[in-house]
């Protein structure tokens, strides 16, 4: 006879499954067309939406073309003046009434997105939909809080959302909360394979009595998609890969359009000897198989401590034997299908190359039938350069290797031009906070993972994209602040060469570049830009040479806001003690004044502490880019220098700085005082000379992280083009600012000189 917990242990589940018959009875074979100004279109061009786990056409959706995304923006259009003149309380009405109403349907929700997607029912109706329940109820409070908390901010008008499969409903809900809690107005498109709960959606609104216009829902491909970020939108929201993400980056420079990019990961998962080994098997669990994979920031390498691998390894494949695979409606399956045959194949092409490349594949044998089922897997034995520890593979298979020290975790994790999350699993809280500072990700969990909530910005650093959703962090993103109003800014005349065989060194007031705290000839010779001084022309060699000097100058990020204040009032101080030496007159006594104002910031633009789950207290810290880079205004050569250049630096950033071609004698004249200050060395480079071609570099540069550019239309167009490689953050302004008032020292500079990297801490647990 067997005892009891043996017999528990021997029996098998029964199927539990959920029935489809509410959301079936909804769809009832029906034919969508688009949801645009309060009703539904006539459908055009259907394509259809299919049940992954059984191949079931559910439902037909419309193919948007170019007049329907116009027809959307138009209707977005017309209404965004009255929602965004209602009161902050009237619109908090409407999300509150959103809110409700996709609780009380919670069910309908759940199963419809099993069905459409593939995800087990415990996933769609235990997490998605009811953080798509938070988000609604939380943003209908920034919406309440608006006047109050945003003073001198309003919306950007129509936003063009774009969201990916994995997460339908979930990715719709950050999308369109924030947007109207902020008074924007929406078109949104949901990917091809995933259309139907955002189409049941859009019936809420009717029913919320939402203002016509105000929510517009455009289903199609990625021609829909592309057709939206061309239209006459204001923002472009995009949540996707990172491929589509250039090409959205691209398409979009030069437009004046804002936009915000989630993209792809491939989030470290770092396991260290001391951590809970049970509960870091149950987060490989949580964060990849159980998803099939299909979370962004999913940890799918994991890094495990060589000491315990052996025995961590052992667990994770006793778990993984344990996990069902199966009907995605069944309440006890684990892991459901794979979105559509196009994503299973491609997991299984980048298992094989892997394999190929020498990686052993632990994996349990698909469940047959038609569906698109990828059983959970471990690839081990695999080295650095092995495909799977770099491509993204979005499904659940995860890449096991070992490191030895902590360095060599830190380096391991962050060998990956992604920068999304991370999640480390050490109960010695040090070394966790400690790796957590090190990592590049914009969301770092300590023992735990794939955490998520409203009040919790989310967002990734280096090719996962910039921008945050969520929290107040996220409402900045659907906000615009007070612009500036001044004319367009117009090209510098072109640079004169001094003529061939004249040397510039043998002219009096002769300048040099400023590179890594030394004086330093350029590639390109010497120009008469002002009379009487020749400056010098920098090149591309030269920029090079600043960023690996800024690149070295690692210790300036590390230092404290504190120390740094120093530095800076020091700085401030040298300044005025020289200020007889420096011109324009006009401009330097405000440029002193303006020193010692950025270095009074630089230990107050604090991080917040987010409350979001029970047990968990939320740090969301303001990070240093690391090197910047910064094409400063003409119209102000020495003050525009000082107000761009140094609250960058008091956030802690390292910074190439382009001054004004036209006279950019008072900023190469600063190295004087940059070097009296103990500003150190490759914390402040500058390069003169043909400011087109040198913010080119920058902005093509993979190790300048982000770029501010107060240039011409044509300068910021191209920089924001050429972005699109390492897709870093860039700010362009095309207009003149007034550098003498309130504009020349705006949060702006503070807010756009650092990322937000959210760190979740146990706490209370
Ligand atoms: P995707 O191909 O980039 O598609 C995302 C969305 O963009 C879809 O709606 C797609 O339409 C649309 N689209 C495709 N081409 C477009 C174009 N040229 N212009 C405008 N829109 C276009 O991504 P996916 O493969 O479906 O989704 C998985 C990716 O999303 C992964 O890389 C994942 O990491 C990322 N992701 C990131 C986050 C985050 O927060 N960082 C969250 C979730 C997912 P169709 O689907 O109709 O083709
Ligand atoms: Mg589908």
């Amino acid at each position: 006879m067997p005892t009891v917990s043996e017999a528990l242990s021997l029996m098998d589940y029964g199927p539990a499954p959920e029935s489809p018959a509410v959301a079936l009875d909804w769809l009832n074979g029906r034919i969508f067309g688009h949801f645009i100004d309060g009703a539904f279109t006539e459908p055009r061009d259907p394509f259809d939406s299919v049940n992954p786990a059984t191949g079931a056409v559910l439902a037909q959706v419309s193919q948007g073309s170019e007049g329907d995304v116009a027809a959307a923006v138009k209707a977005a259009r017309g209404a965004a003046r009255k929602w965004a003149g209602l009161s902050g309380g009237q619109r908090a009405r409407h999300l509150y009434a959103l809110a409700r109403l996709l609780q009380k349907r919670e069910r309908l929700f759940a199963v419809l997105e099993s069905l459409d997607n593939g995800k087990p029912i415990r996933e769609s109706r235990d997490i998605d939909v009811p953080l798509a329940v938070r988000h609604f109820y939380h943003h209908a409070g920034w919406a309440e809080l608006i006047a109050d908390e945003f003073p001198g901010m309003r919306p950007h008008g129509v936003c063009g959302q774009i969201i990916p499969w994995n997460f339908p409903l979930l990715m719709l809900a950050w999308k369109v909360a924030p947007a109207l809690a902020a008074g924007n107005t929406v078109v949104l498109k949901p990917a091809e394979q995933t259309p139907l709960t955002a189409l049941l959606f859009a019936e809420l609104c009717i029913e919320a009595g939402l203002p016509k216009g105000v929510v517009n829902i455009v289903t199609g491909d990625g021609r829909t998609g592309a057709s939206l970020v061309a239209s006459d939108v204001d923002k472009i929201a995009f949540t996707g890969s990172t491929e589509v993400g250039r090409i959205i980056r691209r398409a979009t420079a030069g437009t004046g359009k804002a936009l915000t990019l989630e993209l792809g990961g491939k989030s470290p998962f770092i396991v260290f000897a001391e951590a809970d080994l049970e509960a870091a098997v149950e987060g490989v669990v949580d964060a990849i198989w159980f998803n099939q994979g299909e979370v962004c920031c999913a940890g799918s390498r994991i890094l495990v401590q060589e000491s315990v691998a052996e025995r961590f390894t052992r667990r994770l494949k006793a778990r993984m034997a344990t996990l069902r695979v199966g009907d995605p409606l069944d309440k006890s399956t684990d892991i459901g299908a794979v979105v559509d045959r196009v994503q299973l194949d491609r997991i299984r092409g980048i298992v094989d190359q892997a394999v190929a490349q020498g990686a052993i594949l632990h994996q349990a044998p698909a469940p047959n039938g038609p569906g698109c089922f990828c059983p959970p897997a471990l690839l081990t034995d695999l080295g650095a350069a092995n495909i799977a520890m770099s491509e993204e593979i979005f499904g659940p298979v995860v890449a096991l290797m070992t490191f030895r020290t902590p360095d060599e975790a830190v380096a391991l994790a962050n060998n990956t031009r992604y920068g999304l999350a991370a999640s480390i699993w050490n109960e010695n809280i040090t070394t966790a906070l400690d790796i957590a500072a090190q990592v590049k990700a914009g969301v770092v969990w300590i023992n735990g993972t794939n955490l998520f909530d409203a009040n919790a910005p989310f967002g990734g650093m280096r090719e996962s994209g910039f921008g945050r959703e969520g929290a107040r962090e996220g409402m900045l993103a659907y906000l615009t602040g007070a612009s500036p109003k001044g004319r367009p800014r117009k090209a510098p005349g072109a640079l004169s060469p001094l003529p061939a065989g004249t040397s510039g060194d043998a002219v009096d007031r002769t300048r040099k570049l400023y590179i890594g705290g030394a004086q330093k000839r350029p590639d390109g010779g010497y120009s008469y830009a002002v009379p009487g001084a020749q400056v010098p022309l920098g090149g591309r060699k030269d920029i090079r040479n600043a960023v690996e000097a800024a690149h070295k100058a690692t210790g300036w990020s590390k230092v404290t806001g504190h120390n740094r204040a120093q530095v800076l009032y020091f700085l401030a101080e040298n300044l005025n003690a020289r200020a007889r030496d420096f011109a324009p007159r006009d401009e330097v006594a405000l440029a002193v004044e303006r020193a010692f104002y950025w270095a009074a910031w630089a230990d107050k633009h604090d991080g917040r502490i987010h409350s979001t789950a029970s047990a968990q207290v939320t740090l969301a810290m303001k990070e240093p880019f690391g090197v910047m880079g910064i094409v400063c205004p003409e119209e102000a050569p020495l003050l525009g220098f000082v107000s761009t250049v140094l609250p960058a630096i008091a956030m802690g950033n390292r910074v190439i700085a382009v001054p004004a071609q036209s006279n950019p004698v008072p900023a190469l004249d600063l190295y004087q005082v940059l070097d009296t200050s103990d500003v150190p060395g490759g914390v402040v480079n500058i390069v003169t000379g043909p400011r087109a071609e040198l913010a080119d570099t920058l902005a093509k540069h993979d190790d300048v992280a982000a770029l501010w550019v107060f240039g011409e239309d044509a300068l910021c167009r191209n920089v924001e083009e050429q972005s699109a490689g390492n897709l870093k953050p860039v700010w362009t302004e095309p207009t003149i600012r007034d550098w003498s008032g309130a504009e020349g020292q705006s949060r702006d500079f503070l807010r756009r000189a650092v990322q937000v990297k959210t760190v979740w801490v146990p706490y209370g647990a």
